[in-house]
């Protein structure tokens, strides 16, 4: 690590206390760290691999809550909350106070398309609150895909089979709200549908996106030779590991079947577009997000934030699970990104993942930080 003397000088004769002054003598680094949560930081709603030791070092305070002695954020292809309150929900399991800014989802990426589809009707599926999601996002005329459903009699055929389902009732009679949104959805052209987070009626969700998609966006009439719908994947993981001991089917295991199914019946190749990890567009766009964090959130006695401004980040370390996600998309993202494997989640290998090796293979995120604070000369 090359010493910046012109960036320290001046805080040297700016203090006199000899505890800032040790700590100003040392080089100040240009790095920041990405989590991934599921399986890295938590297994469903516990921490694990040291997480809280972990991420507590990277604040300057002792109440962890406010300055950070290292740009970080919590990059993950899980969803189906508002980031706003995905960083309450950290923050209460993990221990240190996160900002909605620190939390980067598979969906965050929805936001780019709020140009495009922002007054449009539009679709969303997945655990949740996804129709939430989407309208904090800004998009305005948003639709669960099973409010949405909710006007299309007997469009699943076995829904009265489903005892978890609540029958959503919108009597135009005495809801007039409900009258309006009913009038929308029945008179006009879906314009895009999305996967925000694991779908929870696979069978339903098939269905009605397959009657969306091929009929340029209004079930139960033809197409007339219009365009599919376009759809949008909030990520592509095939399994991740939860809670169970066992990994589980993720957004991708349903986007195979939803594919597999719609070519099946239609005849045609379905058109989409995943975002999320591994898409390494993820990685570079967040650059942007850790610069923001760098010159709101940080210390500066810490961070060196001149030569980041000047010069970019060094590294950006990526600890993660998933080789096939996590590892896989820091390495075709290339620099500065620097891959951490730990075998606390969906890797559970002795040595490295062979398609996609990682830089460094590690038990758990607090040996990843570890690793972190000794290659940057940091305590
Ligand atoms: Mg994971």
């Amino acid at each position: 690590m090359q010493l910046q003397f012109g960036s320290f000088q001046s805080h040297l004769v700016s203090t006199t206390n000899s505890r800032i002054q040790c700590r100003l003598l040392q080089p100040r680094p240009s790095f920041g760290i990405a989590f991934d949560i599921d399986g890295v930081l938590l297994r469903g709603q516990h921490p694990i691999g040291g997480s809280t030791k972990a991420l507590r070092r990277l604040y300057v305070d002792s109440t962890f809550s406010g300055t950070l002695k290292v740009p970080f954020l919590f990059l993950t292809n899980g969803g189906g909350t508002p980031e706003s309150r995905r960083a309450i929900e950290l923050s209460e399991l993990l221990g240190v106070n996160v900002l909605p800014s620190q939390v980067v989802q598979g969906h965050s990426s929805f936001k780019s398309l709020l140009n495009r589809f922002e007054n449009e009707l539009i679709i969303a599926t997945g655990k949740g609150q996804p129709d939430l999601v989407m309208s904090e996002y800004g998009f305005k005329k948003v639709f669960s895909i099973g409010e949405y459903a909710s006007f299309f009699e007997n469009i699943d055929p076995v829904s009265q089979y489903k005892s978890w389902t609540s029958k959503q009732a919108f009597d135009s009679n005495c809801d007039p709200h409900g009258s309006m949104r009913r009038q929308s959805v029945l008179s006009e052209r879906v314009k895009a549908a999305f996967v925000v987070s694991d779908p929870v009626d696979w069978g339903r969700d098939i269905q009605v996106l397959c009657d969306v998609l091929r009929s340029g966006g209004l079930p139960g009439h033809q197409n007339g030779n219009l365009n599919q719908v376009p759809l949008y994947f909030a990520a592509d993981d095939l399994e991740y590991q939860g809670a169970f001991p066992f990994k589980r089917l993720g957004i991708g295991a349903f986007k195979i079947a939803l594919e597999s199914i719609f070519e099946r019946i239609h005849h045609i190749p379905l058109e989409y577009v995943c975002y999320g990890k591994p898409n390494p567009l993820v990685f570079k766009n967040v650059e942007a997000v850790f610069r923001q964090i760098l010159l709101s959130h940080c210390d500066d006695h810490f961070v060196n934030k001149g030569d980041i401004e000047v010069n970019g980040f060094k590294t950006l370390y990526m600890i993660g699970d998933n080789p096939v996600v996590d590892i896989k998309g820091a390495r075709e993202a290339g620099r500065p990104w620097f891959s951490i494997l730990t075998r606390t989640g969906v890797f559970k290998g002795k040595e490295n993942h062979v398609e996609f090796p990682a830089d460094l293979v590690v038990n758990t995120v607090e040996e990843a930080v570890d690793y972190i604070f000794a290659s940057e000369h940091i305590s």
